[in-house]
């Protein structure tokens, strides 16, 4: 339980609330969307794909998700192959600068759509902040098209988060000498998953 325990050491010093509790906020304001019949069900789930998704994620969404692909005996060869070819395949590991310290964020199909089962593979306690915020505006759609993040409930849940999640985020680079920065969801896994940290 190497992920666990990082994250766990991590969340001590840093006095962190725990993944989901972090979540909560966001997860709340998903579940009231659906309860108004704005739900995915139907949804060929176009923002996990190359059509609507570039998701990043910082270092400690990155931990978070070993730390539960490692509960689910999911961290394997496999997983490893899945990662490398969606940076291939999207060339995430090629930066476009588009500005002084801007990247252009490419799009890509999310490894962990449909996998290891049908929609997310984190399920909503676990994936990205941003993830769980990007909701249908209307019901029934089969392609997205009505859809976007709620702004609003993520700068409520910054405005409690913020300064520990960066303070986890920084010590995790440290810890696994990688960049404290925010990259594609393969990329940043694959960083942490390659560093000698033990
Ligand atoms: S983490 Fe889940 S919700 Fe986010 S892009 Fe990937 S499959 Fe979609
Ligand atoms: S309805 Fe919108 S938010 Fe839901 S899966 Fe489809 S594109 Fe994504």
């Amino acid at each position: 339980m190497k992920y666990k325990k990082l994250l766990n050491k991590i969340q001590s010093e840093t006095g962190l609330e725990s993944p989901q509790e972090r979540r909560e906020i966001l997860i709340t304001a998903m579940r009231e969307n659906e309860r108004k019949g704005n739900d995915c069900l139907k949804c060929s789930g176009r923002c996990c794909t190359y059509e609507a998704n570039s998701m990043n994620m910082t270092n400690l969404e990155a931990l978070e998700a070993l730390a539960f692909l490692e509960d689910e005996g999911l961290i394997n060869e496999e997983l490893i192959e899945r990662l490398e070819k969606s940076v291939k395949e999207f060339r995430l590991d090629s930066m476009l600068q588009i500005g002084k310290g801007e990247f252009y964020r490419k799009s890509y199909t999310c490894p962990f759509f449909n996998f290891p089962t049908w929609g997310c593979g984190f399920g909503a306690k676990n994936k990205p902040y941003g993830c769980i915020a990007f909701n249908p505006r209307e019901s029934g759609q089969e392609n997205g098209g009505n859809c976007n993040s709620n702004l609003e409930i993520q700068m409520k849940r910054l405005f409690f988060h913020e300064d520990k999640e960066r303070e986890a985020s920084s010590l995790i680079a440290e810890q696994f000498k990688i960049a404290d920065d925010k990259s594609s969801i393969p990329m940043k896994l694959l960083e942490l998953l390659n560093s000698k940290v033990n």
